[in-house]
């Protein structure tokens, strides 16, 4: 069961670096095992070419249950953990670094990123007429346990709309209640960021 898990995540992690989210070893993917664990990207690796050794399994405690010789757990694992933490339902966990996900973290100075109204929000869960959703945007600090700690709080007092967070300067995080909802998720938010990008090269505002 576990090594089908690491199959999903390798499929999914050569898709987006074939299209440019994953760039060398950028980003990390995470999805849970039936006992609460989760596989997540070891550190270091290119995500083109993983193998099933290239992932490192973690108790929800944040201790490595299951290693390779020399693999660590990606340095953001603390984001997964505290995601999981967060949201119990939740099964996968995906971040990626594309260029759109760093341009739209300009368009804010604050701590949200308005959406589109876009058809394609239905695709993240929301259900209204003309939806007015912001995504969380979080600070992008060298101590990623602190970025893990903001989520943590912020989101323990007022969950996010959507199941997915910005980092500035930095890249997109979003969850699901399974690896393939996950990459929906993350191909709808995208999506997004490139309406945003496109929409203020022709001078549409949101
Ligand atoms: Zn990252």
């Amino acid at each position: 069961m576990s090594t089908d898990v690491r199959k999903t995540l390798i499929a999914a992690a050569t898709h987006f670096y074939q299209v440019g989210w994953m760039v060398g070893t950028a980003g990390n993917l995470s999805a849970k095992t039936p006992d609460g664990s989760f596989w997540i990207t070891a550190s270091g690796c290119n995500k083109g070419q993983l193998r099933e050794e290239d992932f490192v399994r973690i108790a929800p405690t944040g201790t490595v249950v299951e290693s390779y010789p020399n693999q660590r757990p990606s340095a953001e694992m603390s984001i997964h953990q505290a995601i999981y933490s967060l949201f119990p339902e939740a099964q996968a966990c995906y971040h990626v670094h594309s260029i759109e996900a760093n341009l739209v973290s300009h368009f804010t100075d604050s701590e949200e990123l308005p959406l589109p109204a876009l058809e394609m929000i239905k695709g993240l869960g929301v259900w209204e007429e003309d939806p007015q959703v912001s995504l969380p945007v979080f600070i992008n600090h060298l101590h990623v346990p602190q970025i893990a700690k903001e989520i943590s709080d912020r989101f323990s007092h007022s969950p996010p709309p959507v199941p997915a967070l910005l980092i500035r300067n930095h890249g997109v995080t979003v969850w699901g209640s399974s690896p393939a909802t996950t990459q929906n998720y993350l191909e709808v938010v995208e999506y997004l960021f490139r309406y945003l990008v496109a929409a203020r090269q022709v001078g549409i505002s949101n």
